[in-house]
């Protein structure tokens, strides 16, 4: 009999519906705030920034929402994608676990992104926006969008962190290839962005600063809305279609979860993984743990405060009740670019609080050899954000080695290197540091939470 190395759904299997955690949770999360009231924002403070339809599934208690046919149509570009037994990794851990790793690198930029970023792109155009503004940091996520808005004939304008804009030009030329307009951040163009380089004219930057920069223009110029790709339930909600996949691929396994593991930035990868086993979870049907996995160096789960704080640095956004590592926060200039984030999404920080999940926070330097690791067995060079994932997983399986059960462990694999090669070659020359996060430095930006 054939081994079989990985699960495919055929494209009419695809799951047709968004799954909403909230409504299974056994307590709701805390509302946004308004920073002027601090009294709960209402659907009026959002739109100026995001269209109805996207400010309802904010909101929303349903269970489930339909995915819009035209967004399947373009789901199916590349959906459903490839659930795969790591079966050379497991002989070369010599663990007795099975390792599963959902793989959304086949997306047309390389990752997960593209699962919410069609869908607010679709909502948008149907609401008669014309433009959408947005931040990006390594360059994923304005990819994204950017491919998202040329499929429904938007323009897309985008502030990408300074740091990565110098560094990082291929995600630029992806984006300018896809129509969008690229600026570094912080920018003249925008009064928060002027008023960081008054105070630091050679700063670097940082996704705080670019998501003040895009907000303020959105909530300006006519016709233009904004896009976040992580953090908000509706992105999350988006991005379930991972989970739901992965369930009924499991299904053709005939196999069941004991551990899950994802890394988290925003929280929307992990979420979309973890939400419908947490849904099976909570009715009793599976029992897996579900870790969160984060860089040492941007630790908001493990040491961020839960608190109201914005998702901004200038204090445009609502207040959020989140883990936050507080919005002045500028990390060390890891390599993981998309899981430098002060913040944590609301829902993933409830749902720890609840002790629904784990967290735990791994150095770059464990997480590079993971993913030199993953690739010479498997074939695919995770991006440096999933390396925290497989860290995890990895030290998961030799646990198991150690002990001798067979456990099950799914990760998410959100995404792949190809156009972040130049991580790889710092960790293989051996320039690679691992940036923890100090005391004194955590309780500094946390002194500025409002
Ligand atoms: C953006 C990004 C992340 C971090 O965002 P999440 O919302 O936490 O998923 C992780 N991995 C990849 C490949 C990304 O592009």
């Amino acid at each position: 009999m054939v081994e079989r190395t990985k699960y495919i759904l055929d494209e009419a299997d695809m799951p047709t519906r968004w799954y909403n955690v909230i409504p299974d949770l056994p307590e709701p999360p805390p509302p946004p705030l308004h920073p002027g009231t601090r009294e709960p924002v209402g659907p009026d403070d959002l739109a100026p920034l995001f269209p109805q339809a996207l400010i309802a599934q904010e909101v929303t208690t349903e269970r489930y929402v339909d995915i819009p046919e035209e967004v399947q149509d373009v789901y199916r570009l590349w959906r459903p994608s490839p659930l795969f037994r790591a079966r050379r990794l497991e002989k070369a851990l010599g663990t007795p676990a099975r390792i599963y790793y959902k793989y959304e690198g086949v997306s047309p930029v390389g990752s997960h992104k593209p699962n919410t970023a069609v869908p607010q792109a679709f909502y948008n155009a149907a609401e008669g926006v014309t433009r959408l503004t947005t931040e990006t940091g390594a360059g994923q996520w304005g990819s994204a969008l950017a491919f998202a808005c040329a499929t429904f004939g938007l323009e897309c304008e985008v502030w990408q962190v300074r740091a990565s804009y110098d560094q990082k030009p291929y995600r630029k030329l992806m984006m300018e290839t896809f129509g969008a307009t690229v600026h570094p951040s912080p920018s003249t163009l925008t009064g928060s962005g002027r008023a960081i380089l008054a105070a630091d004219p050679d700063s670097t930057g940082s996704l705080g600063i670019a998501i003040s920069e895009a907000v303020e223009q959105a909530a300006q110029a006519e016709n233009t809305r904004y896009a976040l790709g992580s953090v908000l339930n509706h992105v999350l909600l988006h991005q379930t279609i991972i989970g739901e996949e992965a369930l009924k691929q499991f299904e053709l396994a005939g196999d069941t979860p004991d551990v899950l593991v994802g890394c988290t930035g925003g929280g929307s990868n992990f979420g979309g993984l973890a939400f419908p086993f947490l849904r099976e979870k909570l009715a009793g049907r599976m029992d897996p743990v579900i870790r969160a996995v984060e860089p040492a160096a941007c630790p908001s789960l493990t040491r961020g405060k839960y608190a109201y704080d914005f998702g901004d640095t200038a204090g445009l956004t609502p207040l959020l009740k989140m883990h936050t590592l507080g919005h002045d926060f500028i990390p060390d200039p890891i390599h993981a670019g998309g899981l430098r984030y002060h913040g944590m999404s609301p829902l993933i920080s409830h749902i720890h609080e609840l002790g629904l999940i784990d967290a735990i926070a791994i150095g770059q330097e464990d997480c590079f050899a993971a993913g030199v690791r993953f690739a010479r067995t498997e074939g695919i060079i995770p991006a440096p954000e999933p390396t925290h994932a497989l860290a995890a997983c990895i030290q998961e399986a030799l646990r198991c080695k150690e002990t001798g059960e067979e456990k099950v462990i799914l990760t998410a694999l959100c995404g792949h290197a190809h156009l972040d090669l130049p991580a790889y070659g710092a960790y293989l020359a051996g320039e690679m540091v691992d940036n923890n996060l100090s005391e004194a430095a955590l309780e500094k930006s946390l002194a500025g939470l409002p």
